[in-house]
């Protein structure tokens, strides 16, 4: 560590090369931009400067910091949560670190890790002071490195609740189909009929007739093309308030609230008919005969749990497909 000379008198202590790095960087660094190098040199004096390589941790989550990092060469990178992972941000020469754990008071709460080799100027917290109380260009310099770190904490958050939005969607959406995915199914079910805003639901079950056949004739990308056009049958044809979810290979299920068993029935009668006439065009434009559907329908009653009507519905199927398939049995 080379120690800075405490005023221009007293340059053979840090050598020509460290004062030539001075000149070229202080000037434009963050902290000191806009200020005459008079005004903070002498406050400076005493401060070390340390060499660290490529690699080495100077800051881990969770610590006590007690000195401002200022970058004269090299880049420094940032990480949260573990380490190694990839870095949230670079820090580049003339910019600084530890800013908000010395002014907050506050523990570490990243990593900061030398991205290359570096030299970076140590101001201990007491410098630090003394530099805010007598060079009020400091303060203001410092005001707007503080914001630029709440700005880019910021930014991260809204990215992070992207994400989180994403994520969101992606858990509850069928990646096939489009619909909503078996997880999302039980759950509006629960809340439905055991939520504090409980409410009468009916529950449509439904299965694709003889589906095995329609793969084996047509293979599987020909199968997952029915289904697709199943889904978009089924979104056409429920209110914005039902849930049509894709309940588990070719078996869907509708969660239609305050609906009559009756009024449910003309609903699936309704995509029975619309998916017997609606053609199936494979990926190579060849046209697939159309599918059938077998129903079983159910309604809430007082006192039934979702396992229970979603029994009730899926005996009705079972009765649909004992049937003869290509009906509705409620
Ligand atoms: P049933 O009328 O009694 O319902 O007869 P089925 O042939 O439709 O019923 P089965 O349970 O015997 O077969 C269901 C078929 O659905 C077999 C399975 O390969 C197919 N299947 C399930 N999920 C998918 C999928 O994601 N893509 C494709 N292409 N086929 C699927
Ligand atoms: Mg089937
Ligand atoms: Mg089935």
């Amino acid at each position: 560590m080379s120690s800075l000379p405490a005023e221009t008198a007293n340059t053979q202590s840090a050598g020509p090369e460290l004062m030539a790095l001075f000149a070229q960087v202080l000037p434009y660094s963050r902290l000191f931009v806009g200020i005459a190098v008079e005004e903070y040199l002498s406050l400076l004096h005493g401060c070390v400067v340390r060499e660290s390589k490529a690699g080495e941790v100077l800051i881990a989550p969770g610590g006590i910091n007690r000195n401002v990092m200022l970058i004269l060469s090299g880049s420094l990178s940032i990480h949260l949560g573990h380490y190694p992972s990839e870095p949230v941000g670079l820090v580049k020469t003339g910019e600084s670190v530890g800013e908000l754990s010395i002014i907050g008071h506050s523990l570490t709460s990243a990593w900061v890790v030398s991205a290359t080799d570096c030299k970076l100027l140590i101001i201990d917290e007491e410098r630090v002071w003394a530099l805010i109380d007598q060079v009020p260009a400091i303060a203001r310099n410092l005001l707007l490195i503080l914001a630029g770190w709440i700005n880019s904490v910021n930014r991260r958050i809204l990215e992070q609740r992207e994400q989180i939005d994403m994520l969101q969607e992606v858990a509850r959406i069928d990646a096939l189909t489009g619909l909503f995915n078996r997880r999302w199914f039980d759950e509006s079910l629960h809340r439905f009929m055991s939520g504090r805003q409980q409410r009468p639901v009916t529950l449509i079950l439904l299965d694709i007739d003889h589906f095995k056949r329609f793969n084996d004739a047509y293979g599987h990308p020909g199968g997952d093309q029915a289904l697709r056009v199943l889904a978009d049958v089924l979104k056409a044809s429920v209110r914005p308030d039902d849930v049509a979810a894709r309940y588990g290979g070719e078996e869907f299920a509708i969660i239609l609230p305050e609906t009559s068993l009756s009024a449910a029935v003309v609903v699936a009668e309704r995509i029975r008919h619309t998916i017997m006439h609606q053609p199936i065009r494979a990926a190579d434009g060849q046209l697939l005969p159309s599918i059938t559907l077998s129903f079983g329908v159910a309604e809430s009653e007082h006192s039934l749990t979702p396992e229970q009507l979603t029994e009730r519905a899926d005996a009705k199927l079972y009765q649909a497909k004992n049937e003869g398939r290509n009906r509705v049995c409620s």
